[in-house]
């Protein structure tokens, strides 16, 4: 049951001397050796369409050619000083994603992941406003850290540690929620939760603007500047979590928020930021980042010269190739053929997103929405074999996740809505 057979041996490995809590999607489980750009290679050299991008964490290709340069420059000329000496990566990548953001939000910090960029946003947020009450949103992922996953709010994600001071709110999903798209309405429940949960006063939110691992829900239209009008007046700052919708994914915009309107007071991301190496990040203004001076903060790897070259380069290749925009036209017409599919396949509950963070809700039952979640797997298992890959998420792990490499071209999208076809028909 492996494809290939050095597939055995290293699963071998990874069942005896890894984590028992790793998990894969297939029932032959791939050996991926190779990437390039939008494609990967397993060991007999098989080339698969990659529609999952690393769990959108490959935004400009895989091994794109001019980041891989700017790593290996970086590389072999210095990889690690400790940011007490001076080194032009961290600084003008610093300056080049400061430049990215709107407002006052200039001031970054560098961390090596998602989980610890989040750590590091609620607690200044907390330390800011002298609150430790925090509200974020069901059905959100933001980490796997104490605090992290205690803004997390799916039981799937969460372990039985202690975890203080999170209020979950009302989730303003167009699809399963209560009140459809009226993301006002939603927004009164962090009203309740301040008035009624808290002292009155918070010390902050946090949101993806479209919820990646939940399953690409995009927060209803109203949401989230009603609900960052509440959280202000109650003192507390506005955090968005951008590790999924941010740097360019989205297409209409380079962060996600930013097509609602708001600006945050301190935005984080990580994954796409990289294209694969481990970097994170918090930005936030100058008043704010002061609260980080009243004790000794430090971060080992975070803004290295190796991750931050890396960074920059990413940056550089997204304007240079106009990846936002072909996320925006690409992802777009994506988005049609597979609502497209919808009309045709019954299982298909809902298509949603932006760009390319794409979601594909199947259900057994449109009325009932209720979760197909045998048939995902199946579906999955034969677009592997017909040579492409995507990923699955939501709650009821019913949901495909369209995240490819934003170089993903119309032909990869019509390659992946035939295959996509053929895969629903034989159910
Ligand atoms: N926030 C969001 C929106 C995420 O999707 C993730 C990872 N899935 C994280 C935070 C945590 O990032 P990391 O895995 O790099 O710690």
């Amino acid at each position: 049951p492996y494809d290939g057979p050095r597939a055995k041996e290293i699963f071998r490995k990874r069942t005896e001397f890894l984590s028992p809590s790793l998990f894969h999607f297939y029932d032959r489980p791939l050996n991926i050796v190779d990437g390039k750009m939008q494609y990967l290679f397993d060991e007999d050299g098989r080339r698969y369409l990659d529609a999952f991008g690393g769990i959108a964490t490959v935004c400009c290709g895989h091994c794109h050619p001019d980041i891989v340069e700017a790593i290996v420059n970086q590389a072999k000329r210095i990889q690690h000083s400790t940011v007490l000496y001076l080194n032009h990566a961290i600084a003008d990548f610093a300056e080049a994603l400061a430049s990215k953001m709107p407002g006052d939000l200039k001031v970054v910090f560098f961390t090596n992941s998602g989980t610890e960029a989040n750590e590091l946003a609620l607690m200044i947020a907390r330390l800011y406003t002298g609150s430790h009450d925090i509200i974020s949103l069901r059905n959100g992922y933001h980490g796997n850290a104490a605090g992290t996953m205690g803004a997390t709010a799916q039981s799937n994600w969460k372990f039985n540690i202690v975890q203080t001071g999170v209020h979950h709110a009302l989730n303003p999903d167009p699809y399963r929620g209560a009140f459809g798209s009226d993301g006002e309405k939603y927004a009164r429940d962090i009203q309740e939760i301040i008035e009624f949960g808290t002292t009155g006063r918070v010390g902050g939110f946090i949101s993806e603007a479209i919820q990646g691992v939940g399953g690409i829900v995009e927060l209803a239209p109203g949401y989230l500047p009603a609900a960052y009008n509440m959280v202000r007046k109650a003192g507390g700052l506005c955090i968005a979590d951008e590790v999924q919708a941010g740097v360019a994914r989205t297409g209409s915009h380079f962060w996600g928020f930013e097509a609602h309107g708001v600006i945050p007071d301190i935005v984080t991301m990580a994954k796409g930021i990289g294209n694969g190496i481990p970097i994170g990040a918090v930005v936030t203004t100058p008043e704010i980042a002061q609260v980080l001076t009243r004790r000794s903060y430090f971060n080992t790897f975070g803004g290295n010269p190796v991750s931050t070259a890396g960074g920059h380069a990413v940056l550089k290749v997204l304007e240079k190739e106009k990846l936002q925009e072909n996320a925006f036209f690409v992802g777009s017409y994506l988005k049609e053929r597979l609502n497209l599919l919808k009309e045709k396949h019954d299982i298909i509950g809902d298509v949603r997103g932006r760009g390319f963070l794409l979601g594909v809700e199947l259900v057994t039952d449109r009325q009932a929405k209720t979760p197909a979640k045998a048939e995902i797997s199946h579906v999955m298992n034969h677009m592997k074999e017909m040579g492409v890959l995507v990923g699955k998420g939501g709650f009821y792990g019913n949901v495909f996740r369209i995240t490819p490499p934003l170089c993903f071209t119309k032909e990869d999208s019509d390659f992946f809505v035939e295959v996509m076809d053929i895969a629903l028909s034989k159910l």
